[in-house]
């Protein structure tokens, strides 16, 4: 489901959008892992931002390539990190250590390593584990509470799917759906254990997911936006 395709150097720049109530004219920013943010006003018709992006093309690659040399490193290491799901903030800090490890605190995580890429693994490593201990439950409560059942369960860091069922009964989740917020979470696993009666997107399936959550398409929006706000350092392994 909600697959995103991967972009290459020929599609137009993704970019999010942030509607303002302050701004009083489109805006764009860069940040410094070149994410291209959108500021709309909010008396501005959205249909006007893929041309105001598109005009900007040679600004923004500029922007970005500025950024890449100004933070080289904000790719690879995150200076802050949000689990929207769970409402969770930390303030990240590196610090040496000979065994690489991430310790938490309520607001800060200190990562110990003896080198960026060893750093990297480690905050990769405690990603899968805050999956695995907060993805795995509320799965399982969800399919209690509907009463649709599967076998198995994975974690996965994907690109491009958040989430994906088999005709086994393995429900495979994306470990980036901690970035999302919780009510699209419980989209996803709902439209996974959905899967469980119905393998297919049929107008039966959707209306099994209608019954359980009733404004699923604006979390089917939002997923099918949401790969692009991830940080590039949690797609990867
Ligand atoms: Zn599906």
């Amino acid at each position: 489901m909600s697959n995103v395709k991967e972009t290459t150097s020929d599609d137009p720049p993704l970019y999010q959008i942030r509607i303002s109530q302050r701004a009083k004219r489109m805006q764009l920013k860069v940040s410094p892992l070149g994410v291209i943010e959108v500021v709309l006003p909010q008396n501005i018709n959205p249909k006007h931002v893929p041309s105001f992006v598109a005009e900007h093309q040679h600004w923004i690659k500029q922007t970005q390539k500025k950024m890449a040399a100004l933070y080289p490193t904000a790719e690879l290491l995150p200076g802050s990190l949000e689990f929207a799901a769970t409402n969770q903030q930390w303030r990240l800090e590196y610090l040496e250590g000979k065994c690489a490890r991430v310790a938490a605190t309520n607001d800060i995580l200190r990562v110990y390593s003896q080198d960026d890429k060893s750093a990297q693994k480690a905050l990769q490593q405690w990603l899968n584990r805050r999956a695995d201990e907060i993805l795995m439950p509320w799965l399982h409560n969800v399919s209690d509470e509907l009463g649709l059942t599967f076998k198995r369960t994975i974690i996965r860091a994907q690109k491009t799917r958040w989430g994906s069922c088999s005709s086994s009964g393995t429900i495979s989740i994306n470990r980036a759906l901690l970035f999302m917020p919780p009510n699209t979470v419980r989209y996803l696993f709902i439209h996974e254990l959905c899967h469980t009666k119905e393998m297919n997107h049929s107008v039966r399936y959707w209306a099994l997911v209608e019954r359980y959550m009733p404004d699923y398409p604006q979390h089917e929006q939002i997923l099918n936006q949401g790969m692009r706000a991830i940080p590039r350092w949690a797609l990867t392994t």
